[in-house]
């Protein structure tokens, strides 16, 4: 039995006759950009997320991108984000023109340490970035805690964690303007490039709304400088199909999981998720920790089951960020989850003996 990665069937085939009539009432409807299809999905992701606003956007890095230029952060700027983070949000600071600083993440949760970022708050600094990476909550209520005291503003990277929670608030919900992304592989993706920013901010709103459409409110009126970073009709409409069907599919995912860590537990030298007593976790991705990893992918993939990293290579040591001048060991504890993490296959679909397939495999590998 082959077991990919990942495999759209059964969730595709669910809802295939929903998905064609959200296809048909835009097709036919002849309106494909800034309708009521974008309107009706940002008030029904907002109602999810629980923020006052929702406002579709082209991607999860435009939404992290234009949530840093709402703020008003650029040259001169820092904003802090995880050493073992996805490249998309380091390249949002970068868009704006701030600089990232780099926080080591807590080896436990993977995600970032408020102790860490307390130290690394300087005169410059003018907000924090968490990133809900892998699907679980950051330590929220600290963050929060901290940026209040030192009077900074906080973005959240929610494009692994819709739908996450730390002592029940939602992520995305918490920072003073969010971003998330819909890239198919999400727990909430189109068909397509997509993303959302959340806030409860009137004027960030108002403010974001403006830079996603060329700078304008009124068309042909440009009031700033903006962008072409709107989300289309035809994905808001796929969208808003597979939204109604989140809470289900996240709830799958936990019990893929559970199958995951009840069979693992013990095997080899391998490191199962950790999920911190007050955070929720929607596992985006299932990924465990071996000082054996590239031999157990081998293995892995030799009997026909595939598997990836996120990610080999932290952003300070990526070729695009050379000018920041960090050399290998500058984030250890970023370095070693990029070493020794290897995502397993995390479906929706997925069924308890394809779990058994892959975790006998992984046995056999550590035990023969
Ligand atoms: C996917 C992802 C992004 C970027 O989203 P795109 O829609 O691909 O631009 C940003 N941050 C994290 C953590 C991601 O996983």
């Amino acid at each position: 039995m082959t077991i990919p990665f990942l495999d759209f069937a059964p969730m595709h085939a669910a809802i295939r006759s929903e998905m064609q009539e959200a296809f048909q009432s835009v097709y036919d409807g002849y309106w494909y950009i800034m309708g009521k299809q974008l309107i009706d999905f940002e008030e029904a992701y907002a109602q999810f997320n629980k923020t006052r606003y929702s406002i579709g956007v082209s991607n999860g890095l435009d939404a992290l991108s234009l949530s840093l230029l709402a703020l008003e952060i650029g040259p001169g700027d820092e904003v802090i984000v995880p050493s073992n983070t996805y490249i998309a949000s380091v390249l949002a600071v970068s868009f704006v023109g701030a600089t990232p600083i780099f926080v080591e993440p807590d080896i436990k949760t993977y995600n970032i340490d408020p102790k860490g970022i307390e130290q690394a708050i300087t005169e410059r600094t003018r907000a924090i970035m968490p990133v809900h990476l892998y699907g679980q909550a950051c330590e929220m209520e600290k963050i929060m805690a901290i940026a209040l005291k030192h009077n900074l503003y906080v973005v959240e990277d929610n494009a692994q964690a819709h739908g996450a929670n730390f002592q029940g608030k939602l992520t995305g919900s918490w920072g003073h303007i969010n971003g998330t992304s819909f890239y198919p592989g999400k727990n909430l993706g189109a068909l397509g490039d997509a993303g959302a920013i959340t806030t409860d901010d009137d004027a960030l709103a108002a403010k974001v709304r403006t830079l996603r459409n060329y700078g304008s409110k009124v068309k042909y009126h440009n009031e700033v400088m903006g962008y072409n970073m709107r989300l289309d009709e035809m994905q808001a409409a796929f969208l808003s199909v597979k939204l109604q069907h989140l809470n289900a599919w996240t709830a799958e995912r936990q019990q893929i999981a559970m199958w995951y860590i009840e069979t693992l537990n013990g095997v080899g030298d391998l490191i199962l998720p950790y999920t911190h007593p007050n955070a929720g976790h929607v596992y985006h991705l299932f990924v465990v920790r071996t000082q054996q990893r590239d031999a157990l992918q081998q293995h892995l993939k030799e009997k026909g089951i595939g598997s990836l990293i996120h990610y080999p290579i932290p952003p300070h040591l990526q070729e695009a960020y050379r000018s920041l001048g960090y050399n290998k060991r500058a984030f250890p504890i970023a370095e070693e989850i990029a070493e020794t993490c290897l995502s397993l296959p995390l479906w929706v679909g997925m069924i308890e003996e394809q779990v058994l397939e892959v975790t006998q495999c992984i046995a056999k590998f550590y035990h023969g």
